[in-house]
């Protein structure tokens, strides 16, 4: 506000006020010795000063002093402010300009700038900033966050184990992370922007470093990828064998970022797992899986004619070499197999081993039955040598199991099954021969599941029965023991005999329950029998091998009442062929419990008369098979006459099983044997029936059993 200023010319002061008024800061103009000279409105307005405080010729510590009243400079005392103001205006004027940023009442900043005009004084303005500053702060601080998000990109860019390379449309590098460069061992030069794609493909190449093989190819597949605009994952092998994924992402408007990953040592890790899930960790050979798909591979090329064969090779005696030499032996014989096999069979199939003691040939184009019975005798004699690593050489049996494609199978599983089932036979009839699948192995096959299935449940489903076949003692005539024949009446198959459903019981542990089950109830039956007449029961070889079978029999005496001198317990000469010592130790526990043993099925063992020495029987039982044309074969009727003699030197009591003639039986009595079964006399019969034949003789019983 320009108060009496002494204008030129009246129009003159008018012209300034307004010009004054309008410039958008405060402005003041002070004398040299700081008395106030003139004012705007804005200079009124920024400070807050009301109009009437402020006069011309105010000092300036007076309006210093009013302006900390009003709240301005806060935390200033006036005094400080004045002469720290006034310090730094003082001295040497001319040409100074002196700017400060003070800070008023409203919380605003202000930029004061002072400049000297000689003549005049101090030619002060009072500028508004707040905002200004705000924007700079602004900018300052995205610039920091962009700087510091560019240092996070870049950290993280470097930092990814994968090379990263963005490329523009003309395949000029724009960016690149250190991977990159370590990967390709490119020197800085060629990792500036701008580099062409071209220069770092040649000198991939000049280095011999992860360069493709037809540098052309490479970059035309990469235009390709590029043009297409969509994300690419591809493997390249390069010109050095290594392998490199790459991930391509075109970029919009042209351009390409890619990753990549030197991939070799991962491919060869995978190769190297796969390997081992499909081989076998001992011999090296193809596993099971492995060959399984191997099989299914050649049937699918059945369809095009063309035909194979499946050889399954069984070891017959390898749990025995196993236990016998141990395991580290049993190791290398199976190694020694392994590289046998692989030898004998050569470029004519593929060896695999299928698990323990199993291996099985692949052979393709082998079909006709001469020619793979040739390739079957190749490898059981390849194996026949002995084994030389343990204490003694060892020699191996093996059995072989054959099925062709397409005849006998045209899946894996048929064919590997079957194959199975004629190595069963094989082992079953034959060990250390070979067999084809023949079409009935399979139902015999199935019967057996069938079995294995039912017998399971025999007994809770009370399937099972327990008939009685009297022994006649040949002195008296009358029925003195009786033979418990296990019975089993199966609901879809009907009545099967223990010849059949025995050794499934053996093979399937189910004996021992079964066993248990038949000495429980033939004691119990017994028990209601007059005295003299015993029962006889059957136990086969695994039962002595589980523990339990003394506690079961003196159990089944203790719970029936029956007095352990009428049970007699059968046994035949496989029991002693294993373990003997243990066994016999058993049958003398058993034996002590007051029970009788006796020797069933006399004469068809190797060694049979070894055996009698082995244990002091009660009683032979001599096998059937020696009734057969005993009339007409003498030689039979004189190995009749030395067993029932043994037995009777021996004061072992002799049964002869079998007798169905009138004929026959006159020899064995002529013989001297003590008892005989037969069916001349009765064929097993229900407990029931058993129960009324009791006190017959033997001459009554035939009229009783025709009648019956
Ligand atoms: P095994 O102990 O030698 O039993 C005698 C077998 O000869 C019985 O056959 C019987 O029916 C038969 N047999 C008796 N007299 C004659 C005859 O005059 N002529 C002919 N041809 N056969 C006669 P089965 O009942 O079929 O039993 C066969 C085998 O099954 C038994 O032979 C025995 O080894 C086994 N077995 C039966 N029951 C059991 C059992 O409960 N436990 C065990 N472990 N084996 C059993
Ligand atoms: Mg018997
Ligand atoms: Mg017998």
């Amino acid at each position: 506000m320009v108060q009496e200023a002494k204008a030129e010319r009246p129009g003159d002061a008018l012209l300034l006020n307004a010009a004054l008024e309008t410039i958008p800061f405060g402005f003041c103009v002070w004398s040299s010795d700081f008395t106030l000279v003139m004012w705007n409105r804005h200079y009124l307005d920024i400070y807050g000063f009301p109009a009437r405080a402020i006069r011309q010729g105010m000092s300036l510590f007076e309006v210093v002093e009013l302006s900390c009243r009003l709240g301005n400079h806060p935390d200033t005392d006036p005094k400080g402010f004045f002469e720290a103001y006034a310090a730094e205006l003082t001295g040497n004027r001319s040409g100074l300009r002196v700017v400060n940023l003070e800070e008023t009442a409203g919380g605003r900043t202000l930029e004061t700038s002072h400049v000297y005009a000689p003549g005049l004084g101090w030619v002060v303005t009072h500028e508004d900033v707040t905002d200004e500053i705000a924007r700079a702060d602004m900018m300052a601080e995205s610039k920091r966050e962009l700087a510091r998000q560019y240092g996070l990109l870049d950290a993280a860019i470097n930092n990814i184990s994968h090379g990263l390379s963005m490329f523009d449309k003309d395949f000029r590098l724009m960016a690149s992370n250190a991977e990159f460069a370590r990967m390709y061992a490119l020197p800085p030069e060629l990792t500036r922007p701008g580099t062409a794609f071209r220069d770092i493909l040649e000198y991939r190449r000049k280095v011999g470093r992860h360069a493709p093989e037809d540098i052309d190819a490479y970059i035309a597949e990469r235009r390709r990828v590029m043009r297409n605009g969509r994300f690419v994952n591809e493997i390249a092998k390069m010109a050095d064998g290594t392998y490199i994924s790459f991930r391509h992402q075109p970029l919009e408007g042209g351009g390409m970022v890619t990753t990549h990953e030197d991939i070799t040592g991962q491919l060869a890790t995978e190769a190297q797992m796969r390997h081992l899930a499909t081989h076998d960790a001992l011999t090296d050979l193809p596993n099971r899986a492995l060959f399984r798909e191997d099989v299914e591979q050649s049937c699918a090329g059945l369809g095009s004619g063309r035909s194979f064969s499946l050889l399954l090779v069984n070891l017959d005696n390898f749990k025995f070499v196993n236990d016998s030499e141990g395991h580290e032996t049993g190791d290398k014989v199976l190694q020694a197999v392994a590289s046998r096999l692989k030898e004998t069979v050569g470029g004519e199939g593929l060896v695999a081993r299928l698990g323990g003691d199993e291996f099985a040939v692949l052979a393709p184009g082998i079909s006709d039955p001469a020619a793979v019975a040739d390739l079957a005798r190749t490898i059981l004699t390849g194996l026949d040598a002995p084994f030389r690593f343990g204490r003694k050489p060892v020699r191996l049996r093996a059995s072989v199991g054959m099925a062709v494609a397409p005849g006998d199978g045209q899946n894996a599983d048929t064919l590997m099954s079957n194959a199975d089932l004629a190595l069963i036979k094989a082992k079953e009839e034959e060990p250390g021969t070979y067999r084809f699948f023949e079409s009935g192995m399979d139902a015999k096959f199935r019967r057996r599941r069938l079995l294995e299935t039912g017998l399971r449940d025999a007994l809770s489903n009370k399937e099972l029965a327990l008939h009685f076949q009297p022994l006649i003692s040949a002195l008296t005539g009358a029925v003195v023991c009786a033979e418990a024949l296990l019975r089993w009446d199966h609901p879809e198959l009907g009545s099967i005999a223990p010849a059949e459903f025995i050794p499934v019981a053996e093979d399937t542990g189910l004996i021992v329950p079964l066993g248990a089950w038949v000495i429980e109830t033939a004691c119990h039956t017994a028990a209601g029998w007059a005295e003299d007449v015993k029962v006889a029961v059957n136990l086969s070889p695994l039962q002595f091998t589980r523990a339990g079978l003394l506690e079961t029999v003196w159990g089944a005496l203790m719970a029936s009442g029956l007095s352990a001198g009428r049970l007699e317990l059968e046994i035949t000469e496989s029991l002693l062929l294993k373990d003997s010592a243990a066994n016999i130790e058993m049958l003398h526990a058993l034996r002590g419990l007051g029970v009788g043993i006796a020797l069933d099925d006399f004469g068809t063992g190797y060694s049979s008369l070894s055996y009698l020495r082995a244990f002091p029987f009660d009683k032979i039982k001599i096998d059937r098979s020696f009734m057969t044309d005993i009339a007409a074969r003498p030689e039979n009727r004189a190995i009749l006459a030395a067993m029932i003699g043994l037995g009777k030197s021996l004061g072992m009591e002799t049964v002869v099983e079998g007798i169905e003639t009138a004929e026959q039986l006159s020899i064995v009595t002529r013989e001297g044997c003590s008892q005989i079964q037969g069916f001349y006399y009765s064929p097993p019969v229900d407990a029931e029936t058993f129960a009324g034949l009791i006190g017959a003789d033997g001459l009554r019983l035939r009229s009783v059993r025709r009648s019956g």
